[in-house]
């Protein structure tokens, strides 16, 4: 619905500011539509708006301000206008903070102009200093991308001049180019790879629910390397054919060149970028082009959702499963819920790929809800690793060392093949607790409930919740005694020095988000990994992710009872799933693959269909669990976290809560706290949490809106509504 206000007509803007709800503005000369982009007057400030509804007239029309003026950008449709009205209903999310997630484009509105872009030249540099070749690093690591020169200077950390260095030289090209320069066009009939005969049948049912113009699901499962990807590359080809949108959201975009090659390689050209790893040029450049529908493929990070498509076909979610998906900070939502309610209002299908799906999706397969494809076995030679438990109670290990004799003698064979193993452990830092040996304390953060982790790499102690970090200190803080502190438990780090050790003449590579200033630098040092620059990998989750280590044939994990402990009922599925994806790293090429699982409880149910790989089994098993509890996917949940200053006053307000539940009561949903949240304190704020639990079909937000709008909140308190939180 577009309605067209004239000059002096009310018009409801939605600003960007907390301010609760759409503002009466008079139209500005020449009139305004909805949808259009508007700069508003608040207060002594000028505030960014688009133009919602007709105005209300409720208020003292000799007070009511005019539009200062329309913007030059796309007006947001009526889909995009719906999607975020849902959204933020389901995630109990005021307006402004939504409309904020639909906005984040640097310069919106400002005029387009030409201005100063920076390329990769033809001439080699003469004299080739290290900051020349940072500068030539970032240019060829992003192929395609234009930079400003203060974005090129800042990516490669050196200063403008180096660059213009480069320019006069030849090396860089300096060009003149519109702010937003299309896209080059994507070919959908350029050649894909030959598929076998169940890609091609799984390529077909996806192509065919692209031609339908409804919205669908399909979930597409299949283990790692059994070509998920070249299959939803073809329903992107059939989208692109048909003239709309596709977007491909994946959970480490910032680390994937892998995937934007491949897009090349089938297109013929790269696809539109956001995510955090892309300048602010690049953004404007891609919220303006989808917005005028000309950028045909996005390719993501979850907030990708929220760009103002003009006509969206497609949304791919891959590794549907990945926990980043929710987003926990400011809006909570998960993106892949939004992409099923986004694709739903604008016709669109939506691809879940997973090798290990949730069982949230794997639920709504099962009832039918979503389709279903299933690709069995790897492409080409390639086979799924042999999984085996190394006992570690029958393990003879000295004190302090984690890499037992069964895994250390495998390893050593790899070596002696030239083959790579991946030793992985999902712990960042040097220890996770610091103890002393003196009066037993622990370190613990000064503003969380968390322990300090060292970080030998950084010569310093860290907060895993917070970020704070502080020198390792030599005295212990509670009994002073000296050089009594002792790391305790491993960390990457630690295993990097055992590796070493173990292993004197292998080269030993960490990855560890951490260990990097910068998403480039850790790109570049996965590709060199991938390239064969190291003969161990020690890492932490972020190898689980979609890299490609050709030469590797052996995953050992550390610590495969990690994730066990714990009352979280997402426990065993996440743990399966991390597990199932680390093992697949292995064997991707002609070598086949094998995993070893260290742990001391080997006939652990979990462990058991981890090695057994029997996925429909242990899905089936956890699906009984949650439905036996009432929790999703089976019964719906949310989380309320209070968070102050004072203990005493959050506790208080808990309380008065969950005592006042009449609103949850008429639902039939039950309240549960107040206790301490999963985290009980961060950065020095105490943090307490009540879950409501209703029936699948109970109107819950509604409830939640009446029964938390009974409150109300004092100084610094604060409020935050998690529907589906992520552990409970
Ligand atoms: P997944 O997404 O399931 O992990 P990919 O699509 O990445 O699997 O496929 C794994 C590897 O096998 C990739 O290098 C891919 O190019 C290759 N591959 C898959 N299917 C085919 C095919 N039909 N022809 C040629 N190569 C293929
Ligand atoms: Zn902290």
């Amino acid at each position: 619905m577009t309605d067209f206000f004239h000059e002096g007509e009310l018009a409801g803007v939605l600003t960007t500011q907390p301010i609760g709800r759409v503002l009466d503005y008079k139209a500005p000369e020449g009139g305004c539509m909805t949808g259009q982009f508007v700069e508003v007057p608040l207060g002594p400030r000028k505030v960014l708006g688009v133009v919602w509804e007709k105005g209300r007239g409720d208020f003292d029309s000799a007070r009511i301000r005019s539009v200062i003026r329309v913007l030059d950008a796309p007006a947001m449709g009526a889909e995009m206008r719906a999607f975020l009205e849902r959204a933020a209903a389901y995630t109990l999310t005021p307006m402004p903070a939504m409309l904020r997630l639909a906005t984040r484009a640097p310069g919106l509105g400002d005029p387009p102009a030409m201005r100063k872009v920076y390329r990769l030249g033809e001439t080699v540099p003469s004299r080739l200093t290290a900051s020349r070749e940072k500068v030539l690093a970032v240019l060829e690591d992003f192929v395609g991308l234009s930079f400003t020169l203060g974005e090129l200077a800042d990516q490669a950390g050196v200063g403008a001049s180096v660059v213009k260095g480069l320019v006069a030289q030849g090396a860089v090209r300096e060009e003149d180019t519109p702010r937003d320069m299309p896209y080059p066009r994507l070919d959908p009939d350029l050649a894909g790879k030959d598929l076998t005969a169940d890609q091609a049948a799984g390529a077909e049912a996806l192509r065919a629910g692209v031609r339908s113009g409804q919205y669908a699901t399909t979930l597409l499962r299949g283990v790692t390397g059994s070509g998920k990807t070249e299959v939803y590359l073809e329903a992107v080809a059939e989208c692109l054919r048909r003239g709309r949108q596709a977007l491909v959201l994946l959970p480490e975009i910032a680390l994937s060149s892998e995937f934007l090659s491949r897009v090349q390689a089938r297109f013929g050209a790269l696809p539109a970028e956001w995510h955090s790893g892309v300048t602010m040029t690049e953004r404007r450049r891609a919220w303006r082009m989808v917005g005028e529908g000309q950028a045909q493929m996005v390719v993501g990070a979850r907030s990708a959702l929220f760009l103002p498509y003009r006509d969206l076909g497609l949304i791919v979610v891959d590794e549907e499963h990945d926990s980043s998906y929710k987003q926990e900070e400011g809006v909570l939502y998960n993106a892949r819920d939004m992409a099923v309610l986004r694709a739903s209002m604008a016709g669109a299908q939506v691809v879940l790929a997973s090798a290990t799906p949730s069982l949230e999706s794997w639920a709504n397969a099962q009832a039918g809800k979503y389709a279903r494809i299933d690709l069995t076995s790897r492409f080409g030679p390639a086979v799924m690793p042999r999984m085996r438990a190394i006992d570690m109670r029958t393990e003879d290990l000295p004190r302090g060392t984690w890499i037992s004799p069964t895994l250390k003698a495998a390893v050593q064979a790899r070596l002696e093949k030239g083959e790579q193993s991946l030793l992985f452990l999902n712990r960042r830092g040097y220890a996770p607790v610091t103890i002393c040996r003196a009066c037993g304390a622990q370190i613990g953060c000064d503003n969380c409930d968390a322990r300090m982790v060292e970080h030998r790499f950084l010569k310093r102690l860290m907060c895993h919740q917070c970020g704070e970090t502080k020198p390792i200190p030599t005295k212990c803080p509670a009994c002073e005694a000296e050089d009594r502190l002792a790391p305790v438990g491993p960390g990457v780090e630690r295993m990097a020095e055992e590796t070493a050790a173990a292993f004197p003449e292998a080269r030993v590579a960490l990855l560890s988000s951490d260990l990097y200033g910068t998403a480039r630098q850790l790109k570049a040092q996965i590709e060199e990994i991938a390239a064969g620059g190291a003969d161990i990998i020690i890492g932490t989750q972020i190898v689980a992710k979609g890299h490609n280590f050709p030469l590797l044939t052996l995953v050992g994990v550390i610590d495969a009872d990690l994730g066990l402990q714990g009352s979280d009922l997402r426990a065993a599925e996440r743990t399966f799933q991390l597990m199932r994806q680390v093992a697949g790293r292995a064997g991707r090429a002609e070598q086949p693959g094998e995993a070893l699982l260290q742990t001391f409880q080997p006939e652990h149910p979990v462990i058991r269909a981890i090695l057994g790989g029997d996925e429909e089994a242990f899905w089936a098993a956890e699906a009984a669990e949650r439905q036996a509890a009432g929790v999703p996917p089976y019964g719906r949940l949310a989380g309320i976290v209070l968070s102050g200053t004072d203990v005493q006053d959050v506790f208080d307000l808990g309380t008065h809560l969950a005592r006042n539940d009449g609103p949850l009561r008429r639902i039939g949903a039950q309240v549960y706290g107040p206790a301490a949240a999963p985290i009980a304190r961060i950065r020095g704020r105490h943090r307490v949490r009540l879950l409501v639990k209703a029936d699948k079909g109970a109107p819950l937000q509604a409830a939640l809106a009446e029964w938390a709008g009974q409150v109300k909140l004092r100084g610094e308190t604060r409020m935050a509504i998690d529907i589906d939180p992520q552990t409970f």
